[in-house]
């Protein structure tokens, strides 16, 4: 995170990163809400480290660089360099799968182990699109997310429910964080 005094006044610049099991949507949040993109065949992400998103906030323009696994999370290893700096985290489970959902705790305790307590954080129920074969209700998202002190929200990368939203939330709670 930084900010810097210009000639164009105050900038920002928040690194965020997406965590979470394999497969729960990780990629196609970040692709949606960087490029209104959507892909249903994705593998692991090639390539792609970060995207940086420019927001105005309160007249200030603010830079979010969000941070994208490329698939480490399959072995367990991602690394300390991934969580270096970042200001802000979605912690995202797939609502199709219980299973996901119970890593979140393990998700935590790893954030937990490489920043500080003042990050924003976000637990990111995805696949809301996917009602009829849900193993994760609303409730059980938001008990878990009051009961660790984060803020909640259901999303689905597929139709774009509240994408924009869940991104927005963070970078506004790092700016009043910091500002
Ligand atoms: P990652 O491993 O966490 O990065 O997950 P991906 O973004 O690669 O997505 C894994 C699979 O889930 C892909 O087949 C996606 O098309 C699918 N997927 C991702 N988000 C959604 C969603 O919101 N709804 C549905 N129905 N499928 C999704
Ligand atoms: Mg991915």
């Amino acid at each position: 995170m930084s900010s810097s005094e210009d000639e164009g006044g105050e900038e920002y610049l928040f690194k965020i990163v997406i965590i979470g099991d394999s497969a729960v949507g990780k990629s196609n949040l970040l692709s949606r809400f960087a490029r209104n993109e959507f892909n249903p065949h994705s593998k692991a992400t090639i390539g792609v480290e970060f995207q940086t998103q420019i927001m105005d906030i309160d007249g200030k323009e603010v830079k979010a660089q969000i941070w994208d696994t490329a698939g480490q999370e399959r072995f367990r290893a991602v690394t300390s360099a991934y969580y270096r700096g970042a200001v802000g985290a979605l912690v995202v489970y797939d609502i199709t799968r219980q299973s996901t959902f119970e890593s979140v705790t393990r998700w935590l305790d790893e954030l937990k182990t490489h920043s500080d307590s003042s990050m924003a954080r976000m637990l990111v129920g995805n696949k809301c699109d996917l009602e009829s074969i849900r193993e994760v209700s609303v409730e059980e998202g938001k008990n878990l997310a009051e009961s660790e002190g984060l803020f909640f929200i259901e999303t689905s990368a597929l139709d774009s429910t509240n994408v924009k939203t869940a991104f927005e939330i963070v970078i506004r709670e790092i700016y009043n964080n910091v500002s």
